[in-house]
């Protein structure tokens, strides 16, 4: 027997910049305010829980929260060209060049910086801490657009 519990809270959400290779107008640089939610599956623990909402709910921020408010630039892409130095960023893609300084960059280890990798990033991360649990992570990037990734 299995339980799932669900963690959709509006507080669990970061705002963030990012450029995607297509469509073009996602081409451009531009930001959402990105929502997550979380279910987790799994048989009770000796407290009657399948987690505790608590815990989740602060790993799941402090997972969030490193991109809260940054430049998102995917250091798998073989579509981005990265070039650093002690202050600045450079970022080439496609026949675009950008020059962020580096305390506004976090970089992710993904090909892209789409909402479905945003959700699996995201699930890879609470998937070291709940190793045993089934998860699905859910991030929203507008009212009507939203990616999941589930194990
Ligand atoms: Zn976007």
């Amino acid at each position: 027997m299995s339980f799932r519990v669900v963690l959709n809270s509006s507080s669990i959400k970061f705002s963030a910049c990012h450029f995607l290779k297509k469509p073009s107008q996602c081409s451009r640089l531009h930001g959402h305010n990105y929502y997550v939610s979380v279910e987790i599956s799994h048989t009770l623990d000796e407290n009657h829980f399948v987690v505790d909402f608590l815990e989740l709910k602060e790993k799941l921020s402090s997972i969030v929260e490193p991109m809260n408010h940054y430049i998102l630039i995917p250091t798998e892409s073989t579509d981005v060209q990265i070039q650093e130095d002690s202050e600045s960023i450079e970022v080439i893609t496609s026949n675009k060049r950008y020059v962020f300084p580096r305390s506004d960059v976090r970089f992710l280890p993904l090909p892209a910086t789409t909402s479905e990798l945003l959700a699996k990033y995201i699930h890879s991360k609470l998937k070291d801490i709940y190793q045993d649990k089934k998860i699905l992570v859910k991030v929203r990037e507008s009212r009507s657009t939203m990616a999941i990734y589930e194990d």
